[in-house]
Order: structure tokens, then sequence, then C-alpha cells
């Protein structure tokens, strides 16, 4: 097949490691038809690598970033929890075109960040009375009407959301959320199904919120009918609270139970999973699941350190995500992960594998292949013939890259650069983010600014 388009790059990432002066061949819909190296073009763009997955995000939760921030003098220390009430007074006032606002924005920062891909993990089903919306996939049409504004992929994974806590009824604020029984659930995936249709880069996962959220035969009944073809997404183990509140509940730990409710394997996606014992850490690593870390916000939140570099000696599989976004950049994100194992550790070779010493390469590799993996995706290479062209280009022109050896390129990236040293992000063949901006970035932003201000929650 003729190609339809030409790119060409300084180099470009394979697992294998970087190819030089490269050009890449795309069909008219986007999808590699040849990788060739060793071709020099006087235009070629810096330095492109495989665009990171955003493998865990709650769009709304955007619109309260740094909100969170002022703590009451004098009273008791604020928590996950009291950030919890805050989150959720924002969740009951939110409309349609509001979420769709926020969203927008929200996958144009990540495009701008080198986002390629978004596992958006929703739970804001119902109208602000808490009844079904004649479309019961109304709130997550609006999710995809955003990606594909901007262009961003999104995996949408509607959650499943019943209970206020282990044997306990909702709450009243949670009206928005909830689904009466597994049955209720599943026609909210039909309906999520069906929406994923109006944008080719959207598909859908399966999604319980957390043991908390579910009574123990509704989690029982999904995890023994839930189809197997998609990624299936899951809070676990991320408070302290959760954890004791389990183990009054269930007799077991949330992973010790969970483990025995269903037969993990890659196809899952552990979000946190903070707080593991020694046993908890070896099933998840053995079955080969993927945690999922969001490092800004279990950060922000106070919520504990993951037992990476343990996780990482059992060859555990991993990806990370940006949860509730007041981190928004993904070698910020990695970066985090890595110093808070350093810090406790004493030691500075996080990402090191018995193979591999180059941190940069290991943490995007393995943070790229679980993130796929969150999509559906497949992962068998970062860039594949047949496999539609998804990137993120570095500036060659920045000092430290452009006289750094290929050596050291995945390092540089990953602890000196940011969003100003990159180029642009691609999909699908196409330069979505190009010098910094989306062409779109003025009116998503004044929309967003509006939405804001009617929303009054930053006052
Ligand atoms: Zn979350």
């Amino acid at each position: 097949m003729k190609a339809q388009k030409e790119l060409y790059f300084k180099g470009l990432l394979q697992k294998e490691g970087w190819l030089e002066n490269v050009r890449v061949d795309l069909d008219d819909e986007g999808k590699i038809l040849n990788i060739c190296p060793d071709i020099k073009h006087d235009t070629a763009s810096g330095f492109a690598i495989p665009g990171f997955q955003n493998a865990h995000s709650h769009a709304f939760q955007y619109a309260m970033a740094g909100l969170a921030e002022y703590h009451r003098t004098g009273a008791a220390a604020d928590d996950f929890w009291s950030w919890r009430t805050a989150m959720y007074d924002l969740a009951l006032s939110i409309s349609p075109e509001e979420l769709e606002s926020i969203a927008t924005m929200l996958y144009a920062e990540m495009l701008r960040h080198g986002y390629t891909s978004v596992a958006e993990f929703h739970y804001l089903h119902h109208d602000p009375d808490g009844k079904p919306y004649s479309d019961l996939s109304e709130m997550g049409s609006r999710l995809i009407a955003a990606a594909k504004k901007t262009g961003i992929r999104i995996t949408l994974v509607p959650m499943f959301y019943q209970t206020g806590g282990f044997g306990l009824p909702p709450t009243e604020k949670q009206r928005r959320f909830l689904s009466s029984s597994p049955d209720d659930y599943f026609k909210l995936l039909e309906a999520t199904e069906k929406a994923t249709t109006s944008y080719e880069g959207a598909s859908s996962g399966i999604g319980l919120h957390s043991l908390r959220a579910g009574s123990t035969d509704a989690i029982k009944e999904i995890c023994r009918t839930y189809k197997k073809d998609r990624p299936f997404h899951i809070h676990l183990s991320e408070q302290l609270k959760e954890i004791e509140d389990c183990f009054a509940y269930y007799g077991k730990r949330p992973v010790a139970w969970f483990s025995e409710q269903v037969a993990l394997d890659s196809n899952f996606h552990l979000v946190h999973a903070t707080h593991l014992d020694d046993s908890e850490l070896k099933t998840i690593a053995g079955s080969g699941a993927n945690v999922v870390i969001c490092p800004s916000t279990e950060g922000n939140l106070g919520d504990g350190l993951f037992r990476f570099r343990e996780y990482m000696d059992l060859k555990g599989n991993w990806s990370i995500g940006t949860d509730s976004h007041v981190g928004l950049n993904p070698l910020e994100e990695l970066r985090i992960l890595d110093y808070g194992q350093r810090l406790i550790s004493h030691k500075r070779n996080t990402f090191v594998t018995p193979e591999s010493g180059d941190s940069g390469l290991n943490a995007i590799t393995m943070a790229w292949e679980s993130g796929r993996t969150a999509m559906g995706a497949s992962i068998e290479s970062f860039f594949k013939k047949g496999e539609p062209f998804d990137a993120v280009v570095m500036k060659s022109e920045s000092p430290l890259i452009t006289t750094a050896s290929t050596k050291y390129l995945c390092n540089t990236f990953l602890y000196s650069a940011d969003v100003s040293d990159m180029e642009g992000t691609i999909v699908n063949g196409n330069w979505k983010v190009k010098s910094g901006n989306l062409p779109e970035q003025d009116n998503i932003q004044a929309y967003f600014k509006d939405t804001l201000l009617k929303l009054g929650t930053r006052k």
C-alpha cells in the first residue's frame, strides 16, 4: 500500500532501544505501514517515544484541583475522608454540559503533557436528584464527546457503585453514582458500549468502585458474569480505614478477599493497592494483575507509599494514573514514584531490573505496557506495522537533549524534562498538540473558565 503520510524523526524509541533518523510511513487511517531508520531529513522532528497511558482518571475532579488545600487551624487534621466530602459537594452540582467542558480542558491538558490515552473511571452516572438520565450513559457520552473534541483515546469504565460502606446503605450524597443491582449496572454498561460507537478512539471497560461500594452478593455476581474481553478496574486497599472495615466485615484484607472471588490475571487493574501485606503483594505479582499507581494524588491525599521496590523484585506489573488531577505530567508522576522509594530505601535503583539498569527506559516501558492493557490495547511493540501511530515527541534542540547520546536520552527526559521540552503529541498519525497547544486551545480554555465561574466553587 502507498503511504498517505510520511513523518520524520531524529530518533524513535523501541523497546530494544533507539532507531536514529527515522521515516514513519502511515496509511490514510494513521496506521503504521513502515518504519525506516537511517533516512536523514532536513525538517525532521525531535525524539518520538510512545504516548503515555493515563490508566486512572476521574475527570470532574479536575475542577477542584487546589480547592482542598486550605486547612482549618486548630481543627482535627484533614485526611482523605474530609477531601471526599468536598469532592461529593462538587459531584452533586455538575451538569452534563459542565462535565463535558471540564473533561475537554482536562483531556487537552493531558495531550499537552504527552498522554495519548486515558482510562476514565466514571461514577457520576445520574442527574443531581439521583434519577437516571433518559440515555443511561448521558454523562459517559459527554466524556467521550470531550475525548473526541481533543483527539485523546478514551477507555470509558463505568463503575458499579451500590453501597455506602461494608454492609451499609448508600448515603444521600452518593445518589448520582448508584446502581441498585448488577442487572442495573449491566444496562448502564450496555448504554456505555453504545456510546463508544460515536468515536473511533473510544472503548469500554468494566469497573467496581471498591469493595466498600458493593454488597457481597453483587460483587460476587459481577465477578462471575462479567465479559472477559475487556479490562476490569477496581480501587483496592487505598485507605487504612478501608482495610480495617474490610477485615471487620469479611475477616480478610481487601486483596486477600477479592482474589478469592475472581481469578486475577493481566486483565485486572487494581488502583492504588497502597496497603498490602506480604501475601497480598505476592498474590498480585504472581497473578499478572496490574497495579495502577497514582503518585501525585496518593501524595496529595496522604494515602501512603506503595511497596514498589518489593513489587518490582516480584516482577509485578504497574501503570500510572492522574486520578484527581492535582498533577498532569507523566514525567512528574514517574519521578514522584521513584523519589518516594529512594527516600524510604536510601537507594537510587527504583526502576532497575536484573536485565537493565536504564531507569528511564524501564519506567517508560513498564508504565506503557500495563497502561496499554488498562485500555484493552496490545503491548507487543511501542511502534509496530498495522498499529496506529501514537507518540509524544521531545524537542531535539533542548540543550540537555541535543547534547545527550542515545544512551542518556530516556533518563534525560525522565529526570530533567518538562512540558516545555515537548515538541508535541501525535495520535493516530496526526499532531494533536504542536508547539505547546491544541489548535482549539483558546476556545477550550474560555469554555472551561465560564464553567468554573458558573459552578462558583472556586470563590
Ligand atoms: Zn480513583
